[in-house]
């Protein structure tokens, strides 16, 4: 069990593995391309010039799978931590799928953007929700300034959103703790290495992430599984659901 004490500051980093067991794949697990495609030839900006049709392609099947899919016990556990530890408590996903509010959390980081929104690839129209499906052969969808509306997502190459609230938030934590993140998309895979001389670092998994050496702590698990036992908040044990 991992005790929390009121001095503890939570951050959480979540990947693909936290959604796998609510049906999402992961991208780098069994069945992890798509029409064998790898991801980086259809997340970037160069796939995006090349061929925006493929890429929505692309983004409509996952926008369906996500639709589709519901908050897993790990999800659950997270939101319920939140609700505990208020503003000690500090949630980052890796993730563009919305389980994490499915679930009922409230301030979650998207640092990789989010599948349900897009926005214009040309003006700075601000991005907008959409659970639109563009397979091909319907048009491209446009915006009114003549621009191509776009995935609202962090493609290979792009820099990530919030970096400097994500950054404030590594620096004030005690408690890192890295959950179903393989460990090799940076700059996500460095932020162990950031907190390891001032905060706890734990790693929530059923592998060893290609990052384990900075990790002080691992429980080697499914997150679903692990997640709603593992937490004693302020002496008492968290309870799921409860
Ligand atoms: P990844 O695919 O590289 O790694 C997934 C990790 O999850 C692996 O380490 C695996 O061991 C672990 N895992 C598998 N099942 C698990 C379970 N039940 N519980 C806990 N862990 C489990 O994913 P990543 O590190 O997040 O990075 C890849 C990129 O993939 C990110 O940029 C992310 O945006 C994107 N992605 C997002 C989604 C999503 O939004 N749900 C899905 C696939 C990929
Ligand atoms: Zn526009």
């Amino acid at each position: 069990m991992l005790r929390l004490t009121p001095s503890d500051r939570v951050f959480i980093l979540t990947g693909a593995g936290v959604s796998a067991e609510s049906g999402i794949p992961t991208f780098r697990g069994a069945g992890g391309l798509w029409r064998n495609y790898r991801i980086e030839e259809v997340a970037s900006p160069y796939a995006w010039q090349r061929d925006p049709r493929l890429v929505w392609e692309f983004y409509s099947m996952r926008r369906r799978v996500a639709g589709e899919a519901k908050p897993n016990p790990a999800h659950l556990a997270l939101a319920r931590l939140e609700q505990a530890l208020g503003d000690r408590f500090f949630l980052c996903t890796q993730n563009v799928d919305n389980l994490h509010e499915q679930a009922g959390a409230q301030r979650v980081v998207h640092m990789h953007g989010e599948l349900f929104k897009s926005r214009c690839d040309s003006c700075n129209r601000p991005p907008f929700a959409d659970s639109g499906t563009y397979d091909p052969p319907a048009a491209l969808p446009r915006c009114d300034c003549g621009g191509t509306i776009r995935p609202h997502i962090c493609w290979f190459g792009e820099t990530p959103f919030e970096m400097e609230r994500i950054y404030d938030a590594l620096e004030g934590c005690t408690l890192f703790m890295a959950i179903g993140t393989s460990g090799v998309v940076e700059p996500a895979a460095s932020f162990v290495a950031y907190v390891r001389h001032h905060a706890r670092a734990v790693y929530v998994g059923p592998e060893e992430p290609s990052n384990r050496s900075s990790f002080s702590d691992a429980y080697f698990g499914k997150a679903g599984e692990l997640l709603p036992t593992l937490f004693e908040v302020d002496g008492k044990p968290l309870t799921v659901g409860g």
